[in-house]
């Protein structure tokens, strides 16, 4: 994994107030990335540390320690040190105009192509940007080590919670021995695999599991791409929000035989947010990014305009192409 830069770690040394965002729709990577890196800063003695998710803590990610510290609006101040985590573009962020007289990214998803030219990599003091790394928790923990912060409990309840959930729970194939080691150790330092299991895995409330059902009655399949589809209409009948599909997309990808799996959401009239799975032959960072989305080979998201109709055209005449199918 990549080294932690000379200057990222004085920048953090030299500097007093931060303000940590995450991306919008923010998961277990994102939110314990950011609450392990504000529990570190306070550690190295920093008392200015603000944490910002726009989409502020999903349900079940408020098991979380720290997690009602996190702020949905930035204060209105001029921080010394904005810390981007877990997204590599401002818009990710959900907010417009965050500023600080530094700003540093800590991310490990892949780079817009036309970020050299944008305003904020023009400015950038300092970022760590590995998209091997698993998580970003994963670049977090070796940023906090660098630094010779010692792991607490708070912490490694954090990183563990981040590695876990964008490893699909060590299944993935960004498992490696650097993920399980760190792993390993943030368990010596206290967090606890099954309490953190049970809060993510195993508290699903039922209408949760009844939007599943629903939403599973749509899945079908055709060369070799699999999807299912969650409706508004699903989501009022059961009394549920959008949050509430977080891992559907996994569903479609389990079949065997297929290669790319789908999610298309319902977020409003005519515009889906796009969850789009490889099992390894299909780079679906490319399909989400000539949507305007982005992510990691394997995992990916994109929001189109359309209909239902159209935009599974869309989405399934870019898969078919890097399948090579006509
Ligand atoms: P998910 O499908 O679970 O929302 O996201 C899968 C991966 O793609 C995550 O790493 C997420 O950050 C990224 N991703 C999802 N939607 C978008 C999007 O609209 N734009 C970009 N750049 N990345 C996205
Ligand atoms: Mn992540």
């Amino acid at each position: 994994m990549m080294k932690i830069s000379s200057k990222l770690l004085s920048i953090i040394r030299q500097n007093k107030s931060f303000l940590i965002v995450c991306h919008i729709n923010p998961e277990g990577d994102a939110i314990g990335s950011i609450l392990a890196l504000a529990y570190g800063l306070k550690i190295l003695g920093k008392k200015d540390v603000c944490v910002l998710s726009r989409d502020g803590v999903p349900e079940t990610l408020k098991f979380l320690p720290s997690s009602k510290t996190i702020k949905q609006t930035p204060p209105k101040k001029v921080f010394d040190v904005l810390c981007i985590v877990d997204c590599n573009t401002l818009e990710r962020t959900g907010f417009k105009d965050l500023k600080a007289r530094n700003t540093i990214i800590i991310d490990h998803h892949i780079l817009p192509d036309d970020a050299d030219k944008s305003e904020l990599y023009r400015k950038l003091s300092a970022s760590v940007i590995d998209p091997e790394a698993a998580a970003a928790g994963m670049l977090i923990y070796r940023l906090l080590t660098s630094l010779k912060i010692p792991i607490d409990k708070n912490i490694a309840t954090n990183l563990y919670t981040a590695l876990l959930v964008d490893t699909g729970g060590f299944h993935y194939s960004n498992v490696s021995p650097e993920s399980l080691a760190i792993a390993s150790h943030l368990v010596e330092a206290g967090a606890r695999p099954w309490d953190i299991t049970k809060e993510l895995y195993e508290s699903v409330p039922l209408k949760r599991m009844e939007l599943l059902g629903l939403s599973l009655s749509t899945l079908d399949s055709k060369d070799r791409i699999a999807w299912i589809i969650t409706t508004m209409d699903m989501l009022k009948k059961t009394g549920t929000t959008a949050e509430d599909t977080e891992d559907f997309v996994e569903f479609p990808r389990k079949i065997k035989e297929i290669e790319a799996a789908v999610f298309l959401r319902e977020d409003n009239i005519d515009l889906f947010k796009i969850s789009l799975r490889s099992k390894g032959r299909v780079n679906v960072e490319k399909v989400a990014k000539s949507f305007g989305g982005g992510g990691h080979a394997a995992a990916a998201g994109c929001r189109i305009k359309g209909t239902l109709q159209e935009v599974q055209n869309k989405v399934f005449k870019a898969i078919r192409k890097e399948l090579r199918i006509k």
